[in-house]
């Protein structure tokens, strides 16, 4: 069983910001298709504002949940787009769901991949099947759930999140948009990945390298 820590936690977002920084302009390209080209900008601009505000903590004097909370904040001050508040709102979640808890075990890890997922649906109001981060976000998350209840480690449960998340990306080609600035396209975005949906493979994916 891994033991999540607060340094375990930073050195998560920094992978993530790392991913998202090299990942940037195949994300803006995507959403140049079917948005504003701006996706890889926002998301490299909120995972850097967390990753320098993450860099600014003395993680001894705090626990997992001040961690995401910060996180949160600084990604929603850096970015304008709808991204920001989705993901902020994805940490809020993920810190309410460890509170209190010095340490993340992988139960833990787990139940805040399904926090964040939930998180963006609320403040998203997008369901499946809308063409959104939420295609990718949902099944990671119900597939590291499955995954953990029959008994998977953590590294086995979060590689069952980013298959399922690669595979709610791909969906989203067949899907005509009905959330968000892509939505206005109609059956012109069908044909074309997500960006937000493309982005959160890469998140995970991170988020597996780094918890796991
Ligand atoms: P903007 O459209 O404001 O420029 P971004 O380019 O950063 O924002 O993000 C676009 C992505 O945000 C979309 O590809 C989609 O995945 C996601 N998105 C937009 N609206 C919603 C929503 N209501 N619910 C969930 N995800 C959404
Ligand atoms: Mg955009
Ligand atoms: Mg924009």
């Amino acid at each position: 069983m891994t033991m999540i820590d607060t340094a375990r936690l930073r050195a998560m977002f920094d992978e993530i910001a790392v991913a998202i920084e090299a990942d940037k302009d195949r994300l803006c390209q995507l959403d140049g298709v079917i948005g504003d080209a701006d996706h890889g900008i926002a998301m490299a601009l909120g995972f850097g504002a967390v990753r320098d505000a993450l860099a600014a903590l003395d993680l001894s004097a705090i626990e997992p949940t001040a961690l995401l909370n910060t996180a949160a904040k600084s990604f929603l001050n850096a970015v304008g787009a709808s991204s920001g508040p989705l993901y902020a709102t994805a940490f809020i979640r993920a810190a309410a769901a460890v509170k209190g808890k010095a340490t993340l075990a992988d139960t833990d890890a787990v139940a805040m991949l399904q926090a964040m997922a939930q998180g963006i649906r609320d403040r998203g109001k997008a369901e499946i099947g809308e063409k959104t981060m939420v295609d990718a976000w949902q099944p990671a998350a119900e597939a590291a759930a499955a995954a953990h209840a029959t008994g998977k480690t953590l590294a086995e449960s979060l590689d069952a999140a980013l298959e399922a998340a690669e595979q709610g990306a791909e969906g989203t080609k067949d899907m005509i948009a009905a959330k968000g600035r892509s939505s206005r396209l109609g059956e012109r975005s069908l044909g074309h990945v997500d960006p937000g949906a493309a982005s959160a493979v890469t998140v995970i994916g991170a988020m597996r390298k780094g918890l796991a």
